[in-house]
């Protein structure tokens, strides 16, 4: 008899997992989906609380994103180092069982410091998708405090591969938004060139306008290019796609190779540009390649969105663990209004569009790579006075 109210009460249980985990895969918001899973979680275990940790796709750390209780909030993006148990977890895509933490040494105490919650005993599991490592799910204390047993395991694993197929699924969803906003805006230069080559196919127009309108539509086939280039640069760099190759890097020597390649716009707009560069500036950890990209993309606006005679300003200065790029002009300046917007994709300010052309996606993927980098960027501005974009890059650590 026992035996069958056992069996019919692990029927039971793993009925609710089903049933919860048809709720996940109709849910693709993804901060409601994973506060959905960490209370279905501690549901199925009958603990006192539950987190998911997630993998950095950019930075490979891993980090708290959900938590059930009310403290969940403050265990938000704490970092667990690779050591703890969680790292262990995520690094092996094993289970771990803990019935007592006190006596584990890769126990990360990082959590419940900051949330006031005290951790006795908890079953990791990892969160996986084809082999790949999305993060770890976690239940801490069962309520009544009996120990973990195999059952509270297998409910839980179920759950987790529920759970990882539910998170890729709302990721791929946020990048579909991604998507819909791009097509969107190829829609502006595609609808002229359509408009202009219609032109160019009548026979009554004179060779003047036929001239540019050619030039009309090679100049906005050209910016759709761009577009497409910058949008999968940035795909690629949100997505954590691309891969850092991190290198001690002479940041004063390539701000030189990126203002020699800017001389001839430079020389154009008669802009007088200077540099200010300390010797003996310490390296930096970072992609050389990347971080050429945003330097010739901040010298690049310094120089578009500067009139003629106006000054471009350089300079590198050592800040603590970390080195200072400044970049300063004397151009048209970025109204207060737009200033918080500007690393937005697609973002231009209103009447840029008479200054020069873009793409509005620079600034993003700037941001993008700073903060891959562990960096900052900062900027102010004044209309008509002109604008300081501040780069705040790690430099290596000693070993
Ligand atoms: P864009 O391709 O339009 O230059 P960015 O992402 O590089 O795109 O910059 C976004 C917007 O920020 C620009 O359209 C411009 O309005 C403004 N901006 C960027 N840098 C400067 C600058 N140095 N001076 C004035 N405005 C700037």
């Amino acid at each position: 008899m026992a035996h069958t109210a056992e069996l019919s009460a692990r029927l039971a249980r793993f009925r609710r997992v089903l049933e919860l985990s048809r709720v996940l895969n109709l849910t693709l918001d993804l901060p409601a989906l994973l506060d959905l899973i960490v209370k279905a979680a501690r549901e199925i275990t009958t603990t006192e609380a539950s987190s998911i940790l997630l993998t950095d796709p950019k930075t490979g750390e891993l980090y708290f994103e959900a938590a059930t209780g009310t403290k969940s909030e403050e265990v938000k993006r704490v970092v667990v180092p690779p050591q703890s148990l969680a790292g262990w977890v995520a690094r092996e895509g094993k289970v771990e069982v803990i019935d007592d933490v006190s006596r584990d040494p890769r126990f990360s105490r990082v959590a419940d410091e900051q949330s006031g919650f005290r951790t006795r005993a908890l079953i990791a599991v990892p969160l996986q998708l084809k082999g790949r490592t999305l993060g770890v799910l976690e239940v801490v204390n069962r309520e009544d405090d009996t120990p973990f047993n195999q059952e509270d395991v297998d409910v839980l694993r179920s759950l987790a591969a529920q759970a990882a197929v539910a998170i890729a699924n709302a990721r791929l969803f946020q990048q579909s938004d991604l998507i819909s906003e791009m097509v969107h805006e190829l829609r502006t230069p595609l609808t002229s060139i359509v408009a202009y080559s219609e032109l160019l196919t009548r026979t009554d127009i004179k060779p003047d306008q036929q001239r540019a309108f050619v030039e009309t539509v090679l100049q906005e086939a050209t910016r759709l290019t761009a577009m497409i280039n910058d949008f999968l640069d940035l795909a690629r760099l949100q997505s954590g796609r691309a891969r850092m190759a991190y290198e001690p890097v002479d940041i004063c020597a390539l701000l030189r190779d990126c203002i020699s390649v800017m001389m001839p716009q430079v020389h154009q707009k008669n802009i007088s540009l200077h540099f200010e560069m300390p010797a003996d500036m310490p390296l930096v950890h970072g992609d050389r390649g990347r971080l050429k990209q945003v330097l010739m993309n901040l010298l690049g606006n310094a120089v578009k969105y500067t009139g003629s005679n106006g000054h471009v300003h350089t300079a590198v200065l050592p800040a603590n663990t970390s080195v200072q790029v400044s970049v300063q002009d004397t151009g048209r300046g970025i109204p207060e209004r737009d200033l918080p917007h500007i690393f937005e994709k697609f973002y231009r300010v209103q009447d840029s569009e008479g200054w020069a052309t873009g793409t509005g996606l620079g600034l993003s993927i700037v941001k993008e790579i700073v903060e891959a980098h562990g960096g900052q960027i900062d900027v102010e501005s004044r209309v008509g006075a002109g604008t300081t974009f501040t780069l705040k890059l790690p430099t290596v650590r000693p070993s």
